[in-house]
């Protein structure tokens, strides 16, 4: 295919033209990247069948793992859902625009290519200037999932966009580093009780707010999710998350090393840094959530063959990162 163009777009001053010009792309029924709150996300017409197979191609997603579909206006939940259950209107009402994604009974209409053939639909509002003019521009939902290539970590900047798929789309739009760095949470509404299908930076206790008693998906519900089937946010590099024997990893990482292995280390502290290629993160959940698919794909060009990961706590957003870390580690 052509070349990507790249449209930079600062967040606080939108461009208006340059939002019109990727719309444009997009009503032709291209696909355009763009930045939302969370991650980069690769628009396509959502209720358009052959925009979704794009996207499908594109990253090379299989076809049932089922898109998000995105919106600027609180209303279209009723156009593209049937029978919205209160507790989910309460959510959107409280978390919108945000990074919560809601799974509702869909309309007929909602084509099957989006929604990989289920019987629900996934909708989302973001929270990001950008994402938000865009929509409106476009004037109907947009589905986004995550702008990479399917298996690679998230996209968190426009550069890491065309690394993936540079030639494969017909734009970006370059908005700056994304502010969260992991997906939305997503809850199902569509099988009676409330569950959280995907950890995000929404949290467990945040959502109990709102929805008393709210939990976790179990492994009953995974065919609720085809999507969390699939390998995901994997580096070329294997990955060891710090266990609490801390001793004996060491002493296997020092083997490595004699044995000429590339080993890569991310946390605040570093047990041989002359050795290792290390990336400093501040042991506070944020600081994770936001950096840590971007180091991935750094230990990536650095050609890192071992990454060891130093684990943070399973609070708040915390809870997403040890999700994402631990599925990037093949767990
Ligand atoms: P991505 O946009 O790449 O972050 O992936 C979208 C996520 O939303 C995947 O994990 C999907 O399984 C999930 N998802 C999308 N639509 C639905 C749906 N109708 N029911 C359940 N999960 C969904
Ligand atoms: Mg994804």
């Amino acid at each position: 295919m052509g070349s990507t163009r790249v449209f930079e777009i600062n967040p606080d001053e939108i461009d208006q033209k340059a939002i019109d010009e990727a719309a444009a792309l997009l009503l032709d029924g291209e696909l355009v990247a763009f930045p939302t709150e969370t991650v980069y996300g690769l628009g396509g017409l959502g209720l358009n069948p052959a925009s979704a197979s794009k996207i499908y191609e594109a990253k090379g997603r299989p076809s049932d793992n089922p898109l998000i579909l995105h919106i600027h206006d609180f209303q279209q939940i009723h156009v593209l859902a049937n029978g919205v259950p209160v507790e989910a209107l309460h959510a959107a009402e409280r978390f919108w625009p945000g990074p919560l994604t809601i799974v509702l009974a869909k309309k007929a209409f909602v084509p099957d290519a989006t929604t990989g053939g289920l019987d629900t639909v996934a909708i989302r509002m973001p929270n990001h200037p950008v994402s938000l003019a865009l929509l409106e521009a476009v004037g109907e939902p947009l589905a986004a999932p995550s702008a990479n290539l399917s298996g690679k970590p998230s996209p968190t900047r426009a550069e890491h966009v065309m690394e993936d798929l540079e030639g494969v789309i017909a734009g970006v739009i370059d908005g700056g580093p994304t502010v969260i760095g992991v997906e939305s949470t997503v809850v199902d509404f569509a099988h009676g009780k409330p569950i959280i299908l995907r950890k995000g930076s929404i949290s467990k206790e945040a959502l109990n707010e709102v929805i008393p008693g709210i939990e976790d998906a179990t492994s009953n519900h995974v065919h609720h999710s085809p999507g969390t089937r699939y390998r995901h946010y994997s580096p070329n590099a294997r990955i060891t998350i710090l266990p609490a024997d801390e001793k004996e990893t060491l002493a296997l990482l020092q083997k490595e090393m004699n044995a000429g292995t590339r080993i890569g280390w991310i946390g605040p502290v570093c047990p041989d840094p002359d050795r290792m290629t290390w990336s400093f993160l501040a042991n506070d959940a944020d600081a994770y959530a936001k950096e840590f698919f971007s180091l991935l794909r750094e230990m990536d060009r650095q050609q890192v063959q071992h990454i060891v990961v130093e684990p943070v706590d399973e609070v708040g957003v915390g809870a997403a990162v040890m999700d994402r870390m631990r599925k990037a580690a093949g767990i």
